[in-house]
């Protein structure tokens, strides 16, 4: 099984932290090309919030329950 690598908050832009985006190749996303990841719980300084990240189809695969799961992001080049 691949472990699920999933970008830190930084670094990302506000069209990938609000789902707009690709969380993984920064690519716009519509509707019909996103995946929903299942949500998250964050806290940035004293604020929690939910945050729904999206990627496109490419990046993911049916995990447990059908739920979309991350796929390991290539290792970067030597
Ligand atoms: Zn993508």
């Amino acid at each position: 099984m691949n472990r699920t690598t999933r970008p830190r908050l930084r670094g990302l832009s506000e069209a990938q932290i609000r789902g707009f985006a690709c969380l993984r190749c920064a690519r716009p996303l519509a509707d019909d090309t996103a995946v929903d990841l299942p949500r998250e719980r964050l806290r940035l300084a004293d604020h929690r919030f939910w945050w729904c990240p999206r990627v496109c189809r490419d990046h993911v695969e049916a995990g447990p329950a059908g739920a979309a799961t991350l796929v390991e992001a290539p290792a970067p080049g030597p």
